[in-house]
């Protein structure tokens, strides 16, 4: 039985990731913060009915001991580096923590693998953030990346880093650089999920607006489900490389607007608002990209339309809602409560 190990198994690839690889025979691990609120902390597991099919071990992205120790308990076969602070909007506030988290801690996992299992393949989570300001329109392998957030700055070290870690001492280490992908279980405060928990919750009587940033910034939005198959893909191939993974089509969220909000017959603009604060310090406009060596190397292609996922978000966000009016339970959608 191939063992695999998560970092970021409770986020919402690191799910989709687990539940892929358990229906391929593999034994799942992943590594586990430490929480107080350990109660709600497998919710993606358990929404996707894996959480009693997937081994937890303590362990923080930040402290190379715990890294050691978890790679040399479980000598995995295959390492998916998911963990991150992954909220471009919070890496302005928690720059140093993002930087450590989301660059530093990828360097954790590697050195952990060099000195305890360096037959171990790794798969980086890299970002089309890392193109940023974007230097060509359409963005490929060898686009050139022009960071604009702490968050960027610090998945482009730890992208670096990885391919450093193949040249320097021949470890399997592979990046993907992934564009926007979403699914029910994306975190409540991306624009995507920010939308379809406000239009439930619009239809149901319980809000009456939504407050937005930039509605004119684009993204090229996939489904989860179909990048993390990507993942594996790659660590699937006889050499590692580095991957651009994405749809091929930008999409504006005052578009995706329009399909959220039409899928329950509401027209958009009468409930959305424009907010400056929460326009961002420097704003990456538009990102779009070519997936053609994935396609080409690895045989990938996404298979679930954008409107079919808007559908499904709406509909996942009508469900707890519906659920949350009858039971009164804490939810992750409740962490919306935030100000983003
Ligand atoms: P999530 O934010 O949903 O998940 C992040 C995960 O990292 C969570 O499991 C979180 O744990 C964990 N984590 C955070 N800090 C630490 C830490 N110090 N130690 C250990 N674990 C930690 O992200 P996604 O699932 O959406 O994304 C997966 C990866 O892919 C991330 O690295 C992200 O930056 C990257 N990426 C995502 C894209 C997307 O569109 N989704 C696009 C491109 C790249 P906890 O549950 O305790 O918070
Ligand atoms: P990102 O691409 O990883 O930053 O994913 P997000 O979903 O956080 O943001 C995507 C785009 O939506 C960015 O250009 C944001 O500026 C824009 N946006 C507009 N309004 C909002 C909002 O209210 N929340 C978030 N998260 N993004 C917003």
């Amino acid at each position: 039985m191939r063992k695999a190990l998560i970092t970021g198994i409770t986020g919402q690839d690191g799910a989709y990731l687990s539940r892929f690889l358990l229906q391929r025979g593999y034994a799942v691990h992943g590594l586990l913060r430490r929480s107080a609120s350990a109660d709600v902390i497998g919710e993606r597991l358990r929404w996707l009915g894996v959480i009693d099919d997937v081994v937890l071990h303590d362990g923080n992205l930040t402290d190379l001991s715990s890294a050691v120790r978890v790679v040399r308990e479980i000598q995995p076969d295959e390492v998916y580096n998911l963990g991150a602070q992954s909220f471009v909007h919070a890496s302005w506030q928690q720059p140093l923590l993002t930087g450590t988290v989301t660059g530093m801690g990828a360097v954790n996992v590697l050195e952990a693998l060099r000195l305890e299992c360096p037959t171990a393949r790794f798969y980086q989570a890299s970002s089309s953030e890392m193109f940023g300001k974007i230097q060509q329109e359409i963005q490929t392998e060898r686009t050139p990346f022009y960071p604009r957030s702490p968050y960027a700055a610090a998945k482009l070290y730890a992208h670096w880093m990885t391919i450093n870690y193949r040249e320097s001492f021949g470890l399997h280490t592979s990046c993907g650089i992934l564009f926007n992908h979403e699914s029910p279980l994306r975190g409540i405060e991306f624009v995507t999920r920010k939308i379809t928990d406000a239009v439930a919750r619009i239809k149901l009587g319980t809000a009456r607006e939504v407050k937005l940033g930039n509605i004119h910034a684009k993204r090229d939005w996939g489904h989860a489900a179909d990048y993390v198959r990507a993942m594996w893909m790659m660590l699937q191939q006889d050499k590692p490389d580095d991957y651009v993974v994405a749809t091929g089509r930008s999409t504006s969220i005052e578009e995706f607007c329009g399909m959220a909000f039409g899928y329950v017959g509401l027209d958009w603009h009468e409930f959305v608002k424009t907010d400056s604060h929460l326009l961002r310090p420097a704003e990456v406009e538009v990102l779009h990209g070519d997936a053609g060596k994935a396609r080409e190397k690895l045989g990938w292609t996404p298979a679930i339309k954008l409107e079919d996922m808007v559908a499904e978000m709406v509909e996942a966000d009508l469900q707890r809602h519906r659920a949350r009016s009858t039971v009164v339970m804490p939810g992750i959608a409740d962490l919306g409560k935030v100000a983003h």
